[in-house]
Formats: C-alpha cells, structure tokens, sequence
C-alpha cells in the first residue's frame, strides 16, 4: 500500500479533525478572556471598575427608580484586558472563556447587558443601602459573620450603633 493511501485510510477512520463551528459549539480553553460577566449579589458599586477600565465599557449610576445601582457593560467596546476583574474588591466582576461576541455593526451600540445592585432599608433608619455582599462579611468577620448586624445598617446607623456598643440585633 502507499503512504498515500495508508494516509488517506488513517485519516477516514480517525474521523475530521474540524469542528463545524458554528453549527457545533467549539471548546475554548478555561483561561480564555472572554465576555465579563457581573454579579450585582456580590457587588457594592465601588465604580473601581468603571474607574479602572481601558475601553470605558463600564457605566455605574443610579437607576431611576432610586431603588438600586445600574450596572451597564458595553460589550463592544470591551478589550479583555481584565483590570476590572484584577481591582474588583468584591470578586463581582469575572472575565468568562465565553468568545461568542460577534455582532453586527450596526448593532455595535446595543450590544450591552445591564445588571442591578438592589439596595435594601438600613435596619435601623430605612434609609436605602446597598448591602454588605457575603464575600465582604466573611472576610470582616470571619465564619461567625456579622453577629451585630452592623452592616445591614447605613453609615450613620453604624457610627451610632458602635458609639452605643454595637449591641443592636436585626
Ligand atoms: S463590580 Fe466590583 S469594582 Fe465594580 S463596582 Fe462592583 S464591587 Fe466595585
Ligand atoms: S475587561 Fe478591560 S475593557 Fe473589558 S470591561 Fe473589564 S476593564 Fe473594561
């Protein structure tokens, strides 16, 4: 038999070597940067992200409603540089493997994903707060967690709350 042959025979039992993309998903390797990703549970609205961002993909306000933070990510015009997920406090802002981002031109200004940090009522005033994510919690307090309920109160609730001894239970 020749090489060629021998070859061509290899070749049809091990089967193709391509993947019909995209009309099968293909693997990417986990350490890809690919599309960022954000989690409002874990986030305290810092605006260390959008502060650090090299394509100025991040915009961080008020939502109208006055009960939460908007959380936009422009896709667009993202770079994967991954600043935001390196200064992020909180672990709430992650860089994914996930490299679909194709789009269309004329669709470059819709591309965008909104996420909200939903505030909650200080639980001595009511005044609206954005909440201690857990990650924060554990790394103040330890396992125990915040026994006092400190930081499920406003600033100025917890200023007076520790001025009194801190023995305040939600
Ligand atoms: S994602 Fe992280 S860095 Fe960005 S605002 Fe939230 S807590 Fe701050
Ligand atoms: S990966 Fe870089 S460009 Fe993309 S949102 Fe984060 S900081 Fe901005």
């Amino acid at each position: 038999m020749s090489k060629t042959l021998k070859m061509i025979l290899q070749n049809i039992i091990k089967g193709p070597s391509t993947i019909k993309y995209p009309f099968e998903d293909s693997p990417a390797p986990e350490k890809l940067r690919g599309k960022i990703k954000h989690n409002p549970e874990a986030c305290v609205a810092c605006h260390m992200c959008e502060y650090v961002c090299a394509g100025g993909a991040i915009r961080i306000q008020e939502s109208d409603d006055h009960k939460g933070i908007d959380f936009v990510v422009w896709h667009n015009t993202c770079t994967y540089c991954g600043l935001c997920e390196h200064y992020c406090p909180t672990k709430a802002i992650q860089l994914t493997n996930d490299y679909h981002t194709a789009h269309l031109q004329e669709d470059k200004y819709n591309y965008t994903e909104r996420t909200v940090v939903r505030k909650q009522p200080c639980t001595r005033c009511g005044e609206p707060i954005i909440p201690f994510p857990s990650y924060l919690i554990e790394k103040l307090y330890g396992k125990d967690g915040d026994q006092k309920g400190l930081t499920k109160m406003c600033e100025s609730c917890r200023r007076k709350a520790v001025w009194e001894g801190g023995a305040i239970k939600c």
